[in-house]
């Protein structure tokens, strides 16, 4: 038995291939289709839906690890590299991933998959970051995207849900590695989600909501500033208590319990790399559902989604979570064509989290939001099909890149059609 990270997501594969290296993979693929299986790929199962499940085979990538080679502005990162190892082995070259998910221990091949992202308005997902990647197709055959100029092939494979083949590396851009500081405060939730309010100013920036009190902590980052104590506002004693400082998160483990309230992680202001500081210290296990939606759309969003649970007498009792970003070209990522604020809404394992996040995803799609592929939603291909308007041309590469439907699992047919 197979289960996600939490618990939530499981299923029975007949077989489980982990290969070591590329021509494993071709053997897996190949194996498998002599047999009539189909193959779903597999990363570190952090995902929340059901794209992982299979009762066939299971590619497990998490042993093509390592990062293959660092260029001044480029990583070439094997599939199954978490993040977090990505971020170790550039930082002794000065070098940094631009988004900081909170999922460290996500696979890069498995967070590009579904669009994963983390930043600020100006930060693109892990996908967008993507300029060249090596995959075995549906026909056993390696391929390389983002060669001979074919952009349209990476713009499908970007955000290529693990349906067009198993990635075994990946290049990614990378950026100067810099130090943030980084500060938490209360903020007027309306002024917080205002479009070229702090969700916009920050580079890193995301807002943490109680939405039956209205309750919002801004928690962002952006440039050191040499300061001296005195000129920090407040005065001296102020200062004192703000003063910039390396201990990191609060003692608090309980700052991420079981509270519906935002609560702050940091004493003071906190300076170091984004992805030491900035990623959930303590994720929660548990389901989540994750929705982009027009940046413009936020404040009405969020207000709808309040009054919805209001009226439903449903509790969200963990805070939401708001971030923003830029408009992606991935073909199938959520933030494809448009600015984007994505929504996050998580529960605590053992909730029934059913009902609340049907609620959730009638009222965001409703006013335009589309899912994260890694997180819960009932979405089916007659959705996909209004809301993805380069979705023909995913579906031409998935026919050309995987004729006989070996990835397919029933979450991938339910989503893009047999
Ligand atoms: C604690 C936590 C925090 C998170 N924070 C964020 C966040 O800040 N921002 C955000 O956007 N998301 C976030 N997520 C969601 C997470 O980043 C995504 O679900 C991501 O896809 C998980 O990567 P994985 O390696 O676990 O992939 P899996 O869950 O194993 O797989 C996800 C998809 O990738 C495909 N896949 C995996 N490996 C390959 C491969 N080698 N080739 C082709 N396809 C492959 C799978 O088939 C599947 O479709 C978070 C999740 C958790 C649990």
């Amino acid at each position: 038995m197979w289960v996600n990270w939490w618990g939530g997501q499981q299923c029975r594969p007949r077989r489980t291939d982990r290969p070591l290296d590329e021509a494993g993979v071709v053997a897996a693929v190949r194996r498998a289709a002599e047999r009539g299986l189909t193959v779903r790929p597999l990363g570190s199962g952090r995902s929340d839906s059901t794209l992982t499940l299979t009762n066939d085979v299971h590619v497990d990538c998490s042993a093509l690890t390592g990062v293959a080679a660092i260029t001044s502005d480029t990583v070439r990162a094997r599939a199954g590299a978490t993040l977090a190892s990505v971020q170790a082995a550039l930082a002794p070259r000065g070098r940094a991933l631009a988004p900081v998910a909170h999922a460290p221990l996500a696979t890069v091949a498995g967070a590009i998959a579904t669009g994963t992202h983390g930043g600020g308005a100006g930060i693109g997902s892990l996908s967008d970051q993507v300029v060249g990647m090596r995959f075995v197709d549906g026909t056993g055959r390696v391929r390389k995207a983002g060669e001979n100029g074919d952009v349209g092939e990476l713009d499908a494979v970007r955000t290529g849900l693990g349906a067009l083949g198993v990635v075994t590396e990946v290049e990614l851009r990378t950026v100067p590695a810099t130090e943030v500081e980084a500060h938490e405060e209360p903020v007027v939730a309306e002024e917080a989600l205002a479009v070229d309010g702090p969700l916009d100013a920050h580079r890193f920036a995301a807002v943490e909501l109680h939405l039956p009190s209205g309750e919002a902590l801004l928690r962002w980052a952006g440039p050191v500033v040499d300061r001296e104590p005195e000129a920090v506002p407040g005065g001296p004693v102020e200062a004192l208590g703000r003063v910039v400082t390396r201990l990191g998160h609060t003692a608090s483990a309980q700052w991420s319990a079981q509270r519906s309230r935002p609560a702050p992680r940091w004493e003071g202001v906190v300076t170091g790399p984004p992805h030491e500081l900035l990623p959930d210290p303590h994720p929660v296990r548990g389901g989540f559902t994750e929705w982009a939606l027009p940046r413009e759309a936020l404040a009405d969003a969020i207000r709808a989604l309040g009054a919805a649970t209001t009226a439903r007498d449903q509790e969200i009792r963990r805070p939401v979570e708001v971030r923003t970003g830029p408009a992606e070209t991935g073909w199938l990522h959520p933030a494809h064509g448009r600015a984007t604020a994505w929504i996050t809404v998580r529960t605590h394992r053992g909730d029934d989290h059913g009902p609340l996040f049907r609620l959730v995803g009638s009222v965001l799609e409703g006013m335009g939001g589309r899912p994260h592929w890694g997180g819960r939603h009932d979405w089916t291909a007659a959705d996909v099909a209004v809301a993805y308007p380069a979705l023909p041309d995913f579906l031409a590469v998935r026919d050309r890149l995987d004729p006989d439907r070996l990835f397919n699992g029933d979450h991938l047919e339910a989503l893009l059609g047999p």
